[in-house]
């Protein structure tokens, strides 16, 4: 079976699946209004999620991310976690959540088969994490990293949106909350997307000002294996936890590029900031039209460009990163 290579030799064993593009929080760089729905369709069903996955396997794919939205509200979530787990091929089920039920509901996602999980935590400080997310609820998003840990992650990951004037004087706090931690604590530079210019211009600061400040108080760049994805992690002696920064204004950043991403409708993206994605969701509902599934899957690729255009203002037809699972 062929396997998902682009024509610059990229290899994409890594699929983000969007499972709902519904969230409940308020995010200003994402969706500062909250949820609108601006379609009547319905999510992909499990079964679809089903065919998906076992024909992304069949061509090579071994780890899955399921994103949003927010994909802890969807109901059935155990259920696609142990679907996508038990699909042969996978290696690897990790999932991104704002939190929200990872106290309550995190050992339950282990037991169906999480590998991995990111929660995205963007302030220590809650009155900031307000302003950033619309809660006030960086209590209950701590509650569940510890929940994580109690139910057995030895790390989590967490994400922080880097911004200029919010958060950006925070790295000495977040190091000193991850210093006992098995915390691996990411830095993403704030990318602009239709909706959000106003906002980028005025926060988006580059992460390598975080790395400058890294370099001097002592921390290494681990080296980078070869599915790796294009962050960059950094480790200390004295610290328990990591430091990783993705900085996608970078140059190159797209050549370690490892991933494609389906969409909450089923459309395939091929870049976070790519044109409308291509539909692929009549081709998931029997299992018998896999043949059809993967070469729709070889077609698109075959198309995919060397990098993005985000550095040029480009930023494809994204609106929000909740609407192709960021
Ligand atoms: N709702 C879940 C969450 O927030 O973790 C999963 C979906 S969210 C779209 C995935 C990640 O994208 C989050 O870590 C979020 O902070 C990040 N994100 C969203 N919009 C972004 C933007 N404009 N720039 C950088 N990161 C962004
Ligand atoms: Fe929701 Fe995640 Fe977007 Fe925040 S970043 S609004 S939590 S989808």
């Amino acid at each position: 079976m062929p396997q998902l290579v682009d024509q610059y030799q990229r290899k994409f064993e890594y699929l983000r699946l969007s499972i709902t593009d519904v969230c409940n929080f308020k995010c200003t760089y994402c969706l500062p209004d909250g949820y609108h729905r601006q379609h009547k369709k319905a999510f992909l069903t499990l079964p679809e999620i089903r065919h998906l996955v076992a024909g992304f396997a069949t061509m090579g794919t071994q780890k899955v991310r399921i994103t949003g939205g927010e994909p802890s509200l969807r109901r059935d979530l155990c259920d696609i976690l142990e679907t996508v787990k038990t699909t042969p091929g996978i290696a690897k089920v990790a999932m991104t959540t704002n939190g929200y039920r990872m106290a309550r509901d995190v050992a339950d996602w282990r037991r169906s088969g999480l590998d991995a999980i990111n929660v995205s935590m963007d302030s220590l400080d809650a009155k900031m994490f307000h302003q950033i997310t619309g809660e006030n609820l960086l209590h209950k998003v701590m509650s569940g990293i510890d929940a994580a840990f109690d139910a057995g992650f030895e790390q989590v990951k967490v994400n922080t949106v880097l911004m200029k004037g919010l958060n950006s004087h925070e790295l000495g706090a977040f190091l000193a909350w991850i210093k006992p931690r098995n915390i691996q604590l990411r830095f993403i530079e704030l990318m602009q997307t239709g909706d959000n210019p106003a906002l980028f211009h005025a926060h988006h600061v580059s992460g390598a000002t975080i790395m400058a400040q890294l370099l001097e108080q002592g921390w290494i760049e681990k080296v980078r294996q070869p599915t790796d994805g294009p962050a960059r992690v950094f480790c200390h002696p004295d610290y328990q936890g990591e430091i990783g920064l993705i900085m996608p204004y970078e140059s190159h950043f797209c050549d370690s590029c490892n991933r494609l991403r389906v969409s909450a409708l089923g459309r395939l993206h091929l870049c976070l900031f790519g044109e409308q994605g291509s539909e692929l969701r009549p081709l998931l509902q029997h299992s018998h039209q896999q043949p059809e599934l993967q070469q729709a899957l070889l077609t698109a690729l075959a198309t995919k460009g060397p990098s993005h255009h985000l550095a040029q203002g480009d930023v494809g037809g994204t609106q929000h990163l909740a609407s192709v699972g960021g």
